[in-house]
């Protein structure tokens, strides 16, 4: 169900979902929705949409920066932030386009740049009902300082596939088809994630893969061998911009949760270190293993792809890479976007 805040009546988005015929209950401001992934609330409260991926001085950072418009996933992958990180399961969708569309354009005003949607919530995953790809895609196509993801764990790219490709970046969460199946609920299986990307290239898109969270589990190094050799097969490597990788990294109240919610989740028989951070990782003997690995896997069929780990300690970019990245902005110079002549 899509619920409309009273005062959002006249938003943007509210003009959006009305051109596209969607069936909108309005409700008064201050109303909440039964908790459920199935109910959208379009409000009208205000937001800064633009700004930094939250991080720390400890671990080296991308200097992503992300635009949340929407709140909420439906999806429910077992290890999702998103479950201690709001206080609501139903998805809030913030009315005012015109909002983001401002700081869209003051962002590109500053210099080059990459923003991505896919922080609180998936970019794509409501795209078949809510269309907002239609509004951001023409917005990014006009501003060519800005690198712009839209980042996906579903295959909805119909609508992609009737847009200028120029500036934007489709990313695809990648994981082995058995962890998809126990642990990423809801989204698309890794054969029809991968058709989609490969639609998308064909039609002009640039590509970035995200192996985020690598998952350590029995049949490890088969699982993630077998999906890289998939990946590899379906789609060309001059395609692809980028990719990205991080282990399953959480906060502790977050295990809990999982335990009480999921029944057979992969994750909370693993053993798990308290991090510089106050995050929760894997040994880091086991976390070097694991992208030494899948960097392994990848290099030997894509050997020129530009890789970088998220959230990751310098020494073990140094052990991996043979080099530390440094802070933000040393490691976002690196990203081809940088290297690209304007
Ligand atoms: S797709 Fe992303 S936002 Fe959605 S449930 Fe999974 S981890 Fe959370």
């Amino acid at each position: 169900m899509i619920y409309l805040e009273k005062s959002a009546a006249g938003s943007k988005m509210a003009e959006f979902l009305d051109k596209k015929g969607r069936s909108i209950i309005e409700v008064e401001d201050g109303f909440t929705p039964e908790n459920s992934k199935e109910n959208i609330l379009i409000t009208s409260q205000r937001n800064t949409f633009v700004h930094k991926c939250p991080a720390t001085k400890i671990y080296r950072c991308c200097g992503l920066n992300v635009a949340d418009v929407i709140e909420g996933c439906p999806f429910d992958c077992t290890y999702c932030i998103l479950q201690s990180y709001l206080n609501h399961e139903y998805i809030k969708v913030y009315g005012n386009l015109d909002g983001i569309e401002e700081e869209m354009r003051a962002f590109n005003s500053q210099g080059k740049g990459r923003l991505c949607t896919g922080e609180l919530s998936d970019s794509l995953a409501l795209d078949g009902m809510l269309g907002l790809s239609e509004f951001f895609v023409p917005i990014a196509n006009q501003l060519d300082n800005i690198q712009f993801e839209l980042k996906t764990k579903s295959a909805c790219v119909d609508r992609l596939l009737k847009l200028n490709p120029k500036n934007i970046i489709i990313s695809f969460s990648l994981n082995p088809q058995e962890i998809i199946t126990k642990e990423e609920h809801g989204t698309a299986n890794l054969k029809n994630r991968l058709n989609a990307a490969k639609m998308c290239a064909e039609h002009g898109y640039r590509l970035a893969f995200h192996f985020d969270p690598i998952i350590y589990y029995d049949n490890f190094e088969n699982g993630y061998r077998e999906l890289i050799k998939e990946l590899t097969s379906v789609i060309n490597q001059d395609s692809v911009e980028y990719i990205s990788m991080s282990t399953f990294r959480f906060m502790p109240e977050l295990i809990t949760i999982i335990r009480d919610k999921f029944d057979r989740s992969i994750l909370t028989g693993q053993e798990y270190i308290t991090s510089l951070d106050g995050k929760m990782r894997y040994p880091k003997h086991l976390r070097s293993h694991m992208l030494k690995t899948v960097v392994r896997f990848i290099k030997s069929d894509w050997k020129d792809v530009f890789i970088y780990f998220c959230m990751e300690h310098s020494s073990i970019w140094e052990k991996i890479f043979g080099g530390d990245p440094g802070e933000r902005d040393e490691l976002e110079a690196l990203f081809p976007h940088y290297r690209a002549k304007s």
